[in-house]
């Protein structure tokens, strides 16, 4: 049977995130033929509504409040609540981002349904979809069918395919009128710590160093490297706990899930811990002097050697191929 799903859009600064067309494409296996309707939550931001159509919603559900322009749980669940009462659609669709992560469970609790979380992948349609979703730390995965009505899925960025954008694609907007009541906190302004550019959950390269790297400044050649290629740095928890950079860069079981094309371990052992936030990348190249490292067990291409011989190397060879 074919289903209306709802998707909610993420923006962020004024631009959708890559993981709202994620979205979009699972909503559209899910709907098996049915509408997909993009619900836009924000300020002045209807001019996102085309690339939301051009990557193939149906229609787009505009909710604008001054309220909404950063996201708050009360706001947002009062928003995607409303939405979900007009709708009244048979599933609803969400990034498995820190905002996804935080407002899932709340929106979820409220409908009284299930929640299907942290979806890779998706197969079959319809009543049929079955959704696979890593569990322990990723060392292994299970496929989950919905139980309960609406059904409720988040879907980790990077895993799953956006459709090809019909460009000049449109359709309809409808303005939704939600009084954003009794919030408990009010963002007023975000203050972003400076960083070279690319999200690193959505990054399609990841160079991260470890505690191989030495200090603060072995971190550059890294940096070096994933400019050249469009990246992000990422690291360790021992590179952070060695404060040669933020924690914030840090991935694994207790920093960032990231799943890139292309992740490049430099000076990294490959604890489990740190496994578990990258082993599910789509090439890994690891770069560490003992060839016993643990890193090499899920690597795909790996080079045994002294990082600061390998990197210059290995620079120049991208610089010579852009050239
Ligand atoms: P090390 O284990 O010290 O490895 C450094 C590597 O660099 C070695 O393999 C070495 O051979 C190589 N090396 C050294 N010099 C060079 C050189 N010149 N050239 C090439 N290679 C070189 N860790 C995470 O990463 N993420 C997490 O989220 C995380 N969460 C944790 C949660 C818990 C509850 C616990 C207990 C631990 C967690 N850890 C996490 C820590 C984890 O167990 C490891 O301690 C950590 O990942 C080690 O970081 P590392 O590989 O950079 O350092």
């Amino acid at each position: 049977m074919s289903k209306k799903v709802v998707v909610l859009a993420e923006a962020r600064e004024g631009a959708l995130r890559n993981v709202s067309f994620e979205a979009i494409s699972a909503a559209k296996k899910i709907s098996d033929g049915g509408e997909v309707v993009a619900a836009l939550f924000g300020q002045d931001v209807s001019g996102l509504a085309n690339s939301l159509f051009e990557y193939g919603a149906d229609r787009v559900v505009l909710v604008e409040h001054p309220h909404l322009n950063f996201y708050t749980a009360d706001g947002y669940s009062q928003a995607l609540l409303a939405v979900v009462d007009q709708e009244k659609p048979e599933a609803i669709v969400l990034g498995h981002t820190a905002l996804g992560k935080d407002l899932s469970p709340k929106v979820a609790s409220r409908l009284q349904t299930g929640l299907i979380s942290d979806v890779t992948s998706i197969e079959g349609e319809g009543d049929d979809a079955q959704f696979i979703r890593p569990i322990y730390s990723g060392k292994a995965f299970e496929k989950v069918e919905a139980a309960s009505e609406p059904l409720f899925v988040t879907v980790r960025p990077n895993n799953i395919e956006p459709l090809e954008a019909e460009a000049g694609k449109t359709g309809t907007v409808d303005t939704l009128s939600v009084d954003i009541t009794n919030l408990r906190t009010v963002v007023e302004n975000v203050i972003r710590k400076a960083t070279d550019g690319v999200d690193l959950s959505e990054a399609k390269v990841i160079v991260s160093g470890g505690r191989g790297v030495k200090s603060e400044e072995g971190f550059a050649p890294l940096k070096e490297l994933a400019n050249l290629l469009g990246g992000a740095v990422g690291a360790s928890r021992g590179a952070c706990d060695a404060e040669y950079c933020d924690y914030s860069l840090q991935i694994g079981q207790t920093g960032k899930v990231v799943t890139p094309d292309l992740y490049i371990a430099v000076g990294i052992s490959g604890a489990i811990q740190h496994l578990a936030g990258m082993s599910n990348s789509k090439i890994i190249v690891a770069i560490n002097k003992d060839p016993e490292a643990n890193i090499f067990k899920v690597a795909d291409y790996g080079i045994v050697g002294d990082l600061f011989e390998v990197m210059p190397l290995l620079i120049e060879e991208v610089k010579a191929l852009k050239a």
